[in-house]
């Protein structure tokens, strides 16, 4: 923190004999905490009221005879409806796995979950999204072995992020890796897209709940904000290291250091 963000307490405190005991104490970290807290429940309640007064305002407008009686206005706007809740219902899934993943954050996990056929699953279940941005997944397995001590949902959670993510900001047509190397006691997971990019400017804030460097694009392909915030939420409560780089007009690749399971043999 910066001398312009300190926070100072004093407290004086008056001692038998006339002496003043004076203490100084630096509040910062409180400070920025309960900043964050503060900025999270506003960010948290705008993202929700926004959709809600789109839904309020359409009841509105189809309690109106004019456009409740038209069949395909009517259509049209329970269609409008519709999409604004679902974002609403997404949205509401991710604050709850964050604060879930948070509330478990000193009981690391310990089941051995191999990556790779998460990785497998995660590209079956993207099938779809996949196809129709051209896009394929190639898995570039180069570690002897890909099991890590881990929860198989958070894992799930945490390949997928990053996958759709690389499949948002990628190119269209262009091929996405996920890479397994060895790292010692961990196992070292590399995400490559070759897209946008993203300015350096805005790499330390990326994992920030809500931040986008593109709102409205973001919003507009369905993102919460939520997803890096939730990708480094699991990989603390796993132990691990997040290492995001990214060259503005290449691509990004995201790189995620998880532990092996204590049984496994160190390579
Ligand atoms: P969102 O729901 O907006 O995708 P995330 O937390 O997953 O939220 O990502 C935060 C922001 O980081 C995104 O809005 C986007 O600007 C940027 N970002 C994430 N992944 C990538 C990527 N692979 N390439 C370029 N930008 C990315």
């Amino acid at each position: 923190l910066g001398e312009a963000e300190r926070r100072w307490l004093l407290t004086v405190a008056t001692l038998p004999e006339g002496l003043r005991l004076v203490r100084f104490a630096d509040r910062s970290e409180a400070h920025a905490a309960e900043k964050m807290r503060v900025d999270f429940v506003a960010n948290a309640s705008h993202e929700l009221r926004t959709p809600l007064a789109t839904i309020l305002g359409f009841v509105e407008t189809l309690r109106d005879d004019a456009a409740g009686g038209d069949p395909e206005l009517r259509a049209r706007f329970l269609g409008i409806m519709d999409g604004e809740a679902k974002r609403m219902q997404v949205l509401i899934d991710d604050l709850m796995s964050l604060s879930r993943i948070e509330a478990e954050r000193f009981r690391p996990p310990t089941d051995p979950i191999d990556l790779c056929p998460v990785v497998e699953e995660v590209r079956a279940a993207c099938d779809a999204v996949l196809a129709e941005r051209g896009n394929s997944l190639k898995i570039d397995n180069r570690s002897h072995s890909t099991v890590v001590a881990g929860d198989h949902g958070q894992l799930t959670q945490l390949i997928r992020n990053l996958i759709v993510n690389a499949v948002k900001y990628g190119q269209e047509g262009a091929p996405i890796t996920v890479s397994f190397e060895d790292a010692r006691e961990m196992v070292r997971m590399t995400v490559t897209d070759r897209g946008e990019g993203i300015d350096p400017v805005h790499l330390p804030r990326l994992t920030e709940r809500f931040y986008r460097v593109n709102a409205g694009r973001s919003r507009a392909q369905g993102g919460t904000g939520l997803g890096l915030a939730i990708v480094k939420h699991i990989v603390w409560r796993h132990r691990g290291r997040l290492d995001i780089r990214s060259t503005p007009g290449a691509g990004t690749s995201v790189h995620v250091l998880l532990p092996r399971p204590p049984a496994e043999p160190v390579s």
